[in-house]
């Protein structure tokens, strides 16, 4: 196509509010009458891969400088379009491998993808003018969208296969429907067609919590807020112990009993929350809000029970904020728990 070598391309879409790396770079492919591989291989070379790997968290720094010159979009905005704007916030620091504090699995093989790493509100995918995926739909506790309050979708509810946007060039959908990021890429249902699902929850202030937190990742969002790394860290940290069970004590099973709610089947193994379905998340999330209402009073309560120790609470947790610290702190001396039964 001419024109897509020179320094300006000629559709030079900006990115939607939030929008994600990976789903703008698909609108480009698309607006230049193109297959994503296609776009990708003539402006990137066939030596830079990049549906291999997940490109909204690496976030090269040649496609970052690529997109920003060809589209003339500010290098901020191109920034913020990935996984790596969140560094401080919901991570402390940012690595290539391994693991990343609550940004979903991709679990990439090949192109393929076998984690549910991409999330979706069939709602909001229905309202935009142009279907397109947000960034804080690859957040692990971003369970209920905060528009519609409704469940976020983590795979396709005709054929369960993950959401992948990026293959639906495989599909023969009409290159000219602007819609075609809302179907699936295995069977071509349309996303937009689910049902909303209204979340289950098993009390209102940790709902409140729950969304208050995701409420967060919205942008333009205003307003005091009490999250932070620090918060969002000690959440994940009792999320995790939630899904483990230390010498037959389980806190899970104590929070569970507390908020008088039963439990579901969770998958076994060491398998990290951003790897887990959503309704294992969104179960999770629930009980680990529950907690953090009032960390303190709760977390004393779990513990004079037994259900929690203090070298768990601390167990692979660096750099913990000091408020949880000091709460921590007082469950360092078994004999404090023993005391307080005479
Ligand atoms: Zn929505
Ligand atoms: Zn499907």
């Amino acid at each position: 196509m001419r024109g897509i070598t020179s320094p300006l391309w000629p559709i030079r879409y900006r990115p939607l509010p939030d929008e994600l790396l990976s789903s703008w770079l698909v609108r480009l492919a698309h607006g230049h009458g193109m297959k994503v591989q296609t776009f990708c291989n003539l402006i990137f070379g066939n030596q830079r891969q990049i549906w291999n790997r997940d490109m909204d968290r690496l976030a090269p720094t040649w496609l970052i400088d690529e997109l920003s010159q060809r589209t003339a979009t500010p290098a901020q905005i191109t920034w913020n379009t990935t996984l790596r704007s969140y560094e401080g916030l919901l991570y402390r620091k940012f690595k290539v491998s391994g693991g990343l504090q609550w940004i979903l699995a991709l679990k990439l093989y090949h192109r393929k993808r076998e984690g549910y790493g991409l999330q979706c509100c069939p709602t909001c995918l229905a309202e935009d003018r142009i279907p397109y995926f947000r960034k804080r739909w690859r957040i692990a506790f971003y369970t209920v969208c905060t528009k519609h309050q409704t469940m976020m979708l983590d795979r396709c509810p005709q054929c369960a296969a993950a959401i992948a946007f990026h293959r639906i060039d495989i599909m023969n959908v009409d290159a000219l429907d602007a819609g075609r990021l809302a179907y699936c890429h295995e069977c071509g249902f349309d996303l937009r067609a689910a049902p909303a699902v209204e979340p289950l929850f098993y009390d209102r202030d940790a709902t409140v919590l729950l969304l208050n937190a995701c409420d967060v990742l919205d942008p333009g969002h205003v307003g005091d807020n009490k999250w932070d790394l620090g918060r969002y860290s000690v959440l994940h940290q009792l999320s995790m112990i939630l899904t483990s069970k230390y010498r037959h004590v389980s806190l899970r099973d104590f929070v569970l009993d507390q908020i008088g709610c039963s439990d579901i089947r969770l998958a076994t193994g060491r398998i990290s929350l951003e790897m887990r379905s959503i309704k294992e998340r969104h179960h999770l999330l629930q009980l680990a809000m529950w907690l953090m209402l009032s960390p303190g009073t709760r977390l004393e309560l779990a513990w004079r029970s037994g259900a929690v120790r203090y070298n768990v609470l601390l167990k692979d947790f660096s750099e913990p904020p000091d408020w949880y610290r000091s709460i921590v702190r007082r469950f360092s001396n078994w004999r404090d728990r023993l005391d307080s039964y005479h």
